[in-house]
């Protein structure tokens, strides 16, 4: 756990959030700001910055759990499908540095926005 990183105080239940999934090693929720209805986020329980800090077993368990929430995170909220991605560093976008993957649902009807666009 890292002092001051806001993903270590929700794995050790210090600030509220709404779990998706969760195993040992790998916590999913949902996003306070969600980009569309079921933006989740995929963690590692453990802080690590990047996603090349973790170890490869964690990023393999890390990217399992986002493989297998695809579908029912679509089934829960109607998607046509999903924008599947990590923003990595402060230039790309990374606003929390505890490496976090979104499964952003998407939808016929919000423009096909691609990803850059969809971050903001
Ligand atoms: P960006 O904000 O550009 O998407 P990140 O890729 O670092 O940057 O994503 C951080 C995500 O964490 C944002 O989608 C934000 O809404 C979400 N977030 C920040 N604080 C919390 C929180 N306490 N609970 C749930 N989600 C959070």
């Amino acid at each position: 756990m890292s002092d001051d990183c806001i993903f270590c105080s929700i794995v050790a239940g210090e600030i509220p959030s709404r779990t998706v999934y969760e195993t040992d090693d790998v916590l999913a929720f949902l996003d306070a700001n969600p980009l569309a209805p079921g933006h989740t986020l995929v963690i590692p329980k453990a802080h690590h910055e990047h996603v090349q800090d973790m170890p490869n077993d964690l990023a393999a368990d890390v990217f399992a759990v986002m493989q297998r929430l695809v579908d029912p995170i679509e089934s829960a909220v109607d998607a046509d499908g999903s924008t599947v991605a990590f923003n990595n560093g402060e230039v790309a976008g990374q606003e929390v540095p505890h490496t976090h993957g979104h499964v952003v649902p998407r939808f016929e009807d919000d423009g096909g926005r691609p990803i850059h666009s969809i971050f903001g």
